[in-house]
């Protein structure tokens, strides 16, 4: 297959975790016969710097027209004086708006080798997590209206929770379709309980069920959620919910796995076009030392394979490696332990290169 993909270094350790997802995808170029080309797009500081903009439409236009978008980080401390609509990260809320990508998808997924950095006990890790939390981007509290009114010398503030069907849906299909390339099993978090915006979103739920009667749909209250993620997470598989229980539910789930350097992240819309990225920052006071970890964007390229490529194999291979390597007890210094070698960030892009090999 011949493959577009947009490539945002960005700022910080962003140029130097990309490198190493890219020497892991030229890779399985050429061990599957595939062909990727690279569009380079400037967003963010570097973007500032040279555009005066963090984002210019040439280059969002370039994000657009790719078949799908890996980006590293953006943002530091050099920029965070420059007026708030040119802030680096500006750029990425322009880009997810200009992609429309309304879904974002973390997985949250314990590496057996990594176990100990789990602040969850042993026990618990040791049954597996590895469930995937689908969470609305672009609609929800965050998006509705926000007022504060003063009546009688008290102040009031109001956020609005509005969702339409169509809204419930979209999201809803990119659950059922996650589960599907899973282990079609899917969880509808809400709050139905008490909210009208989460009664509609269970009805939904339940009428696009009879769509997809090889996936089997759960509800569960937020709540219940919060609580089963630290108690018994292995029950999970995919969860689908709005976007601020998304929001807190995500940064849980993402805790419970040890850490920050090894987490991926996609956002999809209506297209197959996605946006791919680690969920980490670009980590400013390790930038330039090739000390940074660079699994979470490598992890990042194989989301993009197996979700908008529908390359589930290449995928597979990237992960596989990726085990093998911590297997061997290579580690950067973020989840360095006792017993282990320590590498650098494009020494573990190359030990993730020699374990990759087709099945
Ligand atoms: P951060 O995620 O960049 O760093 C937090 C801590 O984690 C730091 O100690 C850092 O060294 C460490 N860390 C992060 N990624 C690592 C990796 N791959 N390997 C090893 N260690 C890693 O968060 P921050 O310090 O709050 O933010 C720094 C900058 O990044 C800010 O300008 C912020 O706005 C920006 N940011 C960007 C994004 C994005 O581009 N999507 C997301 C979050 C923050």
């Amino acid at each position: 297959m011949n493959k577009n993909i947009a490539v945002i270094r960005g700022d910080g350790i962003g140029p130097e975790i990309v490198e190493q997802a890219l020497k892991v995808l030229d890779k399985i170029a050429d061990l599957y016969g595939h062909t990727f080309n690279y569009t380079d797009v400037d967003m963010g500081g570097c973007a500032i710097d040279k555009w005066g903009n963090p984002l210019p439409e040439e280059m969002l236009k370039r994000c657009v027209e790719s078949d799908s978008v890996l980006l590293g980080a953006v943002g530091g401390e050099k920029w965070n004086s420059v007026p708030g609509d040119m802030r680096p990260e500006k750029g990425l809320l322009r880009l997810r708006a200009g992609m429309g990508v309304y879904s974002n998808n973390r997985p949250a997924k314990i590496w057996k080798q990594l176990a100990d950095a789990s602040p969850l006990k042993k026990e618990i890790v040791e049954k597996g997590i590895d469930f995937i939390i689908v969470r609305e981007l672009i609609g929800g509290i965050y998006f509705g209206e926000h007022t504060t009114t003063e009546e009688s010398g008290e102040k009031k503030a109001v956020d609005v929770l509005a969702y339409t069907e169509s809204e419930i849906e979209r999201i809803g299909r990119i659950g059922f379709e996650t589960a599907r390339k899973r282990s079609k099993k899917l969880c509808s978090v809400e709050k139905s309980n008490v909210l009208d915006s989460s009664r509609l979103w269970k009805s939904v739920m339940h009428r696009l069920a009879a769509e997809y009667p090889d996936v089997t749909l759960s509800d569960m209250l937020v709540d219940n959620c919060a609580m089963q993620i630290v108690k018994n997470p292995a029950q999970f598989d995919v969860i689908v919910t709005e976007n601020m229980f998304g929001d807190i539910l995500s940064d849980e789930a993402s805790m419970i796995t040890g850490s920050i350097g090894m987490i991926p992240s996609s956002s999809l819309g209506a297209t197959s076009c996605g946006l791919y990225e680690p969920i980490h920052g670009s980590a400013p006071d390790i930038a330039g030392m090739d000390i940074a970890n660079p699994i979470g964007t490598v992890l990042s390229a194989a989301m993009m394979l197996r979700y908008s490529f529908d390359m589930p194999e290449e995928a597979d291979c990237i992960e596989n490696a990726v085990s093998a390597v911590l297997d061997e007890g290579f580690r950067t210094a973020d989840i360095m332990s006792d017993g282990c070698k320590k590498v650098g960030c494009s020494e573990m892009g190359d030990l993730i290169i020699s374990k990759l090999e087709r099945k």
